[in-house]
């Protein structure tokens, strides 16, 4: 890259609110599943720019979708109908449960539009005192003050004041604590159908049922937040798909743009009958630009053969990450689904996900962490062979210095 372009990191410290903590490489160009910093070194891409680059970088459909829309219309009002979103929507409701979509830029406001739309609903047909979200610790939904709220990590939602009120949480996987605490108060769960942020942690399919169960029992919403695990992530378009249980609810970002920021909120027509006009909005939720990316993003990703795809390629993970841990035992378990991976420290091990990622960006690997004991893989859902084994490869090298160290 030329030199005028090229930032130090230092700037960031300079110019940015230090709410981040980046590493110390700049990128600078992605191709597939590689991406290259300023000066030309290469790394393997299993982060995914957390769950959201889920055909790579720079894929041709993505590429060629948004040049096409760049030259046509980037912007309208939600006071005129735009052919992108409409588009969008309609392919949304073919691949899901839901009959109507309301678009949002990110997946915190996708969330926010969910509670908002569940609070709506029951203040129109039970009345004010049917109020009571439950949700559930070590979630994670966004950081609207709203959502932050709903999520279950205090570190995150405390420190900024008065919350919203009659938020309540339970530990996820708990049926009994939860139908204990339901009533008819109840207004709506929120869930993930996996929790991603808070460890990837997989519920028992008794729990994701007996859940359903009990918001048909209290007339509450089953909220679903498929922002992490949307999109193709777990093997099928959205995960709900693999639990036998249909949400009312269903978030979804992410994936859904494939790195342009989009979000949307899923539902039904006799719900989203109670957002009339002028109840809610967004100046940018279905920007033309947005919906053009996310419709081919949809399209490429809704193939059968790209969904049977993330099955065979999560095998790939999980058999090159037993053999490193027969080889270093540095893990407990591999858990997750789909391509949406986590390797879990053993007892040895335990807080240093942080030490293993640093260890593979010098390695020419990108990985995350979920916590402080459970490094996370979101990696490309069509990631090639020579991709992921290449990127084992350097992960292999990373691991052997540090349990050499
Ligand atoms: C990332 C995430 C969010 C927040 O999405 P943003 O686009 O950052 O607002 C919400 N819920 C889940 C499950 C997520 O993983």
């Amino acid at each position: 890259m030329t030199a005028e372009h090229k930032v130090e990191r230092k700037l960031f410290d300079e110019v940015m609110v230090p709410c981040y903590a980046p590493m110390n490489m700049i990128p600078d160009r992605g191709k597939g599943a590689r991406i290259w910093d300023q000066d030309d070194r290469e790394y393997i891409d299993f982060a995914g720019g957390i769950a959201v680059s889920c055909l790579g970088h720079c894929h041709p459909v993505m590429v060629d979708a948004l040049k096409t829309q760049a030259e046509k219309l980037w912007h309208l009002s939600n006071v005129m109908t735009n052919a992108p979103a409409l588009r969008l929507a309609k392919k949304l409701t073919e691949v899901s449960f839901a009959d109507r979509v309301f678009f949002a830029n990110s997946g915190a406001e996708a969330n926010e539009a969910a509670l908002k739309l569940a609070r709506r609903w029951a203040v129109d047909v039970h009345g004010p005192e049917k109020s009571e979200i439950i949700a559930f610790t070590q979630g994670f939904h966004g950081r609207t003050f709203f959502t932050v709220t709903v999520g279950g990590q205090a570190a995150y939602s405390d420190g900024f004041g008065p919350k919203p009120g009659d938020v309540s949480h339970l530990p996820y996987n708990d049926l009994d604590a939860l139908a204990a605490a339901m009533s008819d108060k109840t207004c709506a769960i929120m869930m993930e159908p996996l929790q991603g942020e808070g460890g990837i942690v997989t519920p028992d399919p008794a729990f994701v049922q007996g859940v359903r169960e009990l918001c048909d029992k209290h007339n509450a919403l089953l909220i679903f937040d498929e922002v992490q695990t949307g999109n193709g992530r777990t093997g099928t378009f959205y995960a709900y798909e693999q639990t036998g249980v249909t949400p009312d609810i269903l978030s979804t970002a992410k994936s859904l743009g494939g790195g342009i920021p989009i979000g949307a909120m899923l539902t039904t027509e006799k719900l989203a009958a109670h957002m009339k006009v002028g109840t809610h909005g967004s100046t940018y939720g279905g920007n033309p630009l947005a919906c053009a990316v996310a419709e081919a993003v949809v399209n490429e990703v809704s193939k059968p053969e790209v969904l049977a795809g993330v099955k065979e390629r999560e095998g790939w993970f999980r058999e090159g990450l037993e053999a490193l841990n027969a080889k270093y035992n540095m893990f407990s378990e591999i858990r997750g689904k789909g391509l949406l991976i986590g390797a879990a420290l053993n007892e040895e091990w335990k807080g240093r996900a942080r030490d293993v990622l640093l260890a593979a960006g010098e390695e020419g690997l990108l990985l995350l962490v979920a916590g402080t004991n459970v490094v996370r893989m979101t990696p490309s859902l069509v990631i090639t062979k020579e991709e992921a084994e290449e990127g084992l490869a350097r992960l292999d090298r990373a691991l052997a210095k540090l349990t050499a160290a």
